[in-house]
């Protein structure tokens, strides 16, 4: 057990990419690129994390900042539940530890958004506390070792985790953790693993048995196709954008109005029907600019997005603004809004150079 450690610490010690959060030991780091980096993958958080610690270079500064300037600065990162939870959690270290970085596993565990993952990522790679963790590649590399056949899900976590407890190292438990990580992600991959460059090989079940294609058992995606009709809504160069609910999906981020479309139902008979729901409004004529198209996880969303005249403008509130298009830098949006106004910024571009 100590040599299958002492192998895979080599290997990392020797292969591991050289990532910008890997050059510090400060727990606030290392927090926000663990919390980036779920659900996303290294490359798109690069130039996230550069830019979250010339904006937040402290977790004061980030506790100080405003809600809606750490949304927009999330924006594109999706789970937006993840922004909230770090700007929550930063008020919470400053005020009540002072700034300093709680210790102790279930202090941390209080903190929102710290579950055991991210409580024991932060503990173990910035305190070196020997905590093991599980997450997506860890869990495929040692079902793998394992030879353990079934879908790769959290109901696999706790033969992982006896497995784990047997084979972590007395120090360095940071670096043996982000060693398992780093494997799944550039040699235990989920689709053709390599491994014949693979320092476990010796150790692997699956390798032995020439299971490593099967494991974990692929599971079905079920992809929901969504489409909805967008008003684009303009007086005196403004835009009219409307905040979502503070609660479920995309809580209080921006966008323009529209929504899904029925069952049979067109385009433009969508538009009237939220414009009226949504605003109180009754259109007047509509005229289609363009589709964007957007993937999440579960979901593939076409937007169609109409240029609508109404027949009285819409009223003004707190969640219901006129905004020009350089003040769309303030305002957090779905990414799917923030494609429409790339779309809408080519547009304007293509329209100047042919004046
Ligand atoms: S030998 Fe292959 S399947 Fe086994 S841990 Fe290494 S890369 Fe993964």
């Amino acid at each position: 057990m100590k040599f299958f450690s002492q192998k895979l610490l080599i290997w990392y010690d020797r292969y591991k990419r050289d990532l910008p959060w890997r050059r510090t030991k400060d727990p606030y780091h290392i927090w926000v690129s663990e919390v980036m980096l779920q659900q996303t993958t290294v490359n798109a958080v690069i130039p996230y994390y550069k830019r979250w610690f010339k904006t937040y270079p402290t977790v004061f500064d980030l506790a100080q900042a405003p809600l809606q300037q750490v949304l927009k600065s999330w924006q594109g990162l999706g789970y937006y539940n993840r922004a909230r939870n770090l700007h929550k959690a930063a008020s919470m270290v400053v005020c009540d530890y002072q700034g300093q970085w709680p210790q102790d596993y279930q202090t941390v565990r209080r903190l929102p958004g710290f579950g055991p993952y991210t409580a024991g990522s932060v503990l173990s790679i910035a305190f070196d506390q020997p905590l093991v963790i599980i997450d997506a590649n860890i869990r495929r590399v040692v079902m793998r070792l394992m030879a353990i056949k079934a879908h790769a899900d959290t109901r696999q976590d706790k033969t992982i985790e006896k497995f784990l407890r047997k084979i972590f190292p007395l120090t360095r438990a940071g670096d043996f953790n982000q060693a398992l990580m780093e494997l799944g992600a550039l040699v235990c991959r989920n689709k053709e693993p390599l491994c014949n460059l693979c320092p476990l090989k010796k150790f692997c079940k699956a390798y032995t048995k020439g299971w490593q294609e099967i494991i974990p058992t692929p599971k079905k995606k079920i992809i929901q196709d969504i489409h909805a009709a967008i008003a684009i809504i303009q007086r005196q160069g403004r835009y009219f954008l409307q905040k979502r609910p503070s609660r479920g999906l995309l809580a209080d981020l921006w966008e323009f109005p529209g929504g899904k479309l029925n069952h049979k139902e067109s385009q433009k008979e969508a538009l009237s029907r939220e414009l009226k729901e949504e605003l109180g409004v009754d259109l007047k004529n509509a005229h289609y600019l363009f589709d964007v198209t957007h993937f999440y996880t579960q979901f593939r969303v076409k937007l169609s997005v109409w240029q609508c005249i109404l027949k009285k403008y819409p009223p003004t509130d707190p969640r219901h603004q006129w905004v020009s298009f350089k003040g769309f830098s303030n305002y957090p949006m779905p990414s799917g809004s923030a494609k429409i106004v790339d779309r809408i910024r080519t547009h304007l571009t293509n329209a100047a150079k042919t004046i």
